[in-house]
């Protein structure tokens, strides 16, 4: 695969015109998302986003698991001028349907120490989410419960359809 991405990158780089952008989202806004991978070029589209607009933050399943999400969230507001915050979760998420025991034997079969998985929670550890509104929701009041996030930034829960791309507000914080 490597070999193939330095290829599209020598064909892209000869076609593409740089030029000189902000490093400021220009829309003000964050979003939380998931990395899954059908979101790729279809999520900031349904959004309205383009390059330079907005800060996107991925993991899987769009969890705050770890410090990280609020760590980037904080500094989108603090150091780029982010005025506005959304989680946006998607339907058919692939961690809503994390079989503990299958990603157990999983890393098993690729040599992982299986004392090392025992000393985790395996669900919490990998950020394996209960049901991708559900989840959501919590996101969002567990950003907003953050003590490092300010009160005046709207922290907004949605939700994308996969397929059609409609988004469905859970949370509305405006
Ligand atoms: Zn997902």
């Amino acid at each position: 695969m490597i070999d193939k991405v330095l290829k599209a990158n020598e064909d892209f780089t000869k076609e593409f015109e740089p030029k000189k952008m902000s490093h400021m989202p220009q829309k003000k806004l964050s979003i939380v998302t998931c990395m899954d991978t059908r979101l790729t070029g279809f999520l900031e589209p349904a959004l309205g986003i383009e390059r330079g607009d907005a800060k996107i933050i991925k993991n899987a399943g769009n969890t705050v698991a770890g410090r990280d999400v609020i760590r980037s969230v904080a500094a989108s507001i603090f150091a780029l001028g982010v005025e506005e915050v959304m989680v946006i979760g998607h339907t058919n998420c692939g961690m809503a349907n994390v079989d503990p025991e299958k990603l157990k034997t999983s890393m098993e079969e690729k040599g992982i120490d299986p004392e090392e998985i025992a000393k985790v929670d395996i669900k919490e550890w990998i950020g394996a989410i209960d049901g991708e509104e559900s989840n959501v929701i919590q996101v969002v009041e567990e950003i907003k419960s953050s003590p490092l996030i300010p009160d005046d930034v709207p922290i907004h829960g949605l939700i994308i359809d996969i397929e059609s791309g409609e988004l469905k507000v859970l949370v509305d914080d405006r």
